[in-house]
């Protein structure tokens, strides 16, 4: 017996949960759960994060977590739950797939199968946001080299463990050339070491607006943490229906999987959810934790339910669906064709004994990192760069002042007058010779802006790898 930790949450949650409980004992799934509390009622007794010691303790202790949806409370500065757990746990990887159910789920994709592969910790999401002057807040896109390969690593090994032929990889790096441009990288580089499965790019923008129209050209997509947060719901949706899809949050020690739908409150109550996503994230589960038979009689017996027309209100359609059901009653036909296969959708079957070889990351040699300026963001509230510059002159010594640009702009030397401008000022100081710098040119700096009374609120050192520039060029240049 594998035990495992459980939670109900909120909303429609007990009602989902206790259906796929009811499934996993009838298929006899050697599993054992211990029952946490997490969610509104932790928030609203004044825990912030929305868990308790207890849970924390059971989830690191099982390693395996089942998870019902959570209301996170409005306002009050409630963290979501769901992030502070995938940072903390280190579940870098955020699986989804998509998948139709035509002819017995309305759907104007009938041939879409698609799995999105999110990274889960970094991008965006790592919350690092200031605000910088009156006008301006800034926030954080970290993008690291052993986040990039342990996702793309990750989807990889996915394709081939669930023998899938593509991976493609959504970033924008015509525009973000050094992260998004990593990432890019990290995929074509790790792309060559599984010449077995195709591999293919997209920009965000065109990747996205094909898969909303015509998914079925992908296969297994991987991206950066804000699009798959944005196109995994998009490609859910489009599938049939938000009640019908699981994920998977998986760490190197902890896993957690969950339905991809919220607590709907709405309905809560009524006994008239589909419990089939968190169902799809119970499938998901077992098959992560080597227990392929029961996760294929679950998904079977699942499948030939859909086709039965036994549907929840959610998926109903008159004519397409045989008989309305609530929540409770779907768990027992799911229950009562437990031993039967689908005859129209496919009866999946799952790899054994194989393990995904996630190597443990290996830092790369240093490549001579050599300093080549500064950045210093300066809050002034002038209109003219000209006179900025005149003032910024006066600091440089070693370094000297080559560009101003404003929100990425460059405004001089050889501005235009029609760039609209904030109260924020990127500076930027360069050697002159080629050398490297000095550090002490940049305090060197500072120490005269502040003696001019010119209002520095961050710097950023500008660096070359290996003789490779590390920073970007003002747009305009
Ligand atoms: P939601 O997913 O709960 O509901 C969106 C719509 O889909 C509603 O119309 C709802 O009735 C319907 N729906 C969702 N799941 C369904 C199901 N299983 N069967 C039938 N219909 C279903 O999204 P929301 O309304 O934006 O959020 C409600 C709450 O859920 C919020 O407090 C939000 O913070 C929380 N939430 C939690 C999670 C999570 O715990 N993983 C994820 C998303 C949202």
């Amino acid at each position: 017996m594998r035990k495992i930790t459980i939670a109900k949450g909120d909303g429609i949650g007990p009602e989902i949960m206790n259906a796929t409980l009811s499934i996993l004992k009838a298929a006899n799934a050697p599993v054992e759960w211990d029952e946490i509390e997490i969610g509104e009622k932790l928030y609203l007794s004044g825990n912030t994060s929305g868990m308790d010691k207890r849970a924390w303790d059971s989830i690191r202790s099982n390693k395996i977590f089942l998870k019902a949806p959570i209301t996170t409370p409005q306002g009050g500065g409630y963290k979501s739950l769901n992030v502070t757990m995938r940072k903390t746990l280190g579940l870098y990887a955020n699986i989804r797939p998509c998948r139709s159910f035509h002819p017995f789920v309305h759907t104007k994709h009938p041939k879409m199968d698609v799995v999105i592969i999110r990274e889960n910790e970094e991008d965006l999401y790592a919350g690092i946001e200031h605000q910088q002057t009156e006008e301006v807040v800034q926030c954080l896109k970290l993008i690291t080299r052993p986040g990039c390969e342990k996702i793309v690593r990750y989807a990889f090994e996915y394709a081939r463990l669930y023998k899938r032929k593509k991976v493609t990889c959504f970033t924008k790096d015509n525009i973000m050339k050094h992260t998004d441009g990593l990432f890019h990288q990290v995929f074509k580089e790790v792309a060559e070491e599984y010449p077995d499965i195709e591999s293919d790019n997209w920009i965000i923008d065109i990747g996205a607006a094909k898969l909303a129209n015509s998914p079925e050209m992908f296969d297994v997509i991987v991206m950066p943490n804000l699009y798959g947060d944005v196109a995994s719901d998009i490609a859910a949706e489009i599938s049939g229906s938000v009640g019908l899809a699981g994920s998977a949050n998986i760490g190197d020690r902890v896993a957690m999987f969950e339905a991809i739908h919220g607590s709907a409150p709405t309905i809560a109550g009524q006994g008239i959810a589909n419990p089939s996503g968190l169902i799809r994230a119970a499938i998901m589960m077992l098959n992560h934790i080597g227990e392929q038979a029961t996760a294929e009689l679950i998904q079977h017996a699942w499948a030939r339910t859909i086709e039965d027309g036994i549907h929840t209100p959610d998926i109903y359609v008159e004519g397409v669906s045989k008989k309305k059901v609530g929540t409770a009653e779907f768990a027992e036909a799911v229950i009562a064709r437990l031993g039967q296969k689908p005859e129209t959708l496919p009866a999946e079957t799952y790899a054994r004994g194989v393990e995904m070889k996630m190597p443990v990351y290996k830092r790369n040699k240093a490549r001579k990192k050599a300093l080549k300026g500064v950045d210093i963001f300066v809050d002034w509230t002038g209109k003219k760069p000209d006179e900025l510059a005149e003032k910024l002159k006066t600091l440089n010594n070693e370094i000297k002042l080559t560009m101003i640009t404003n929100r990425g702009v460059k405004v001089w030397p050889n501005g235009f007058d029609e760039t609209f401008c904030t109260d924020h000022w990127r500076c930027r100081y360069e050697v002159e010779n080629g050398h490297p710098a000095e550090k002490m040119a940049i305090v060197d700096v500072l120490n005269r802006a502040i003696e001019k009374d010119i209002d520095v609120i961050k710097t950023e050192n500008l660096y070359e790898f290996d003789g490779e520039r590390g920073y970007s060029l003002g747009q305009g240049q």
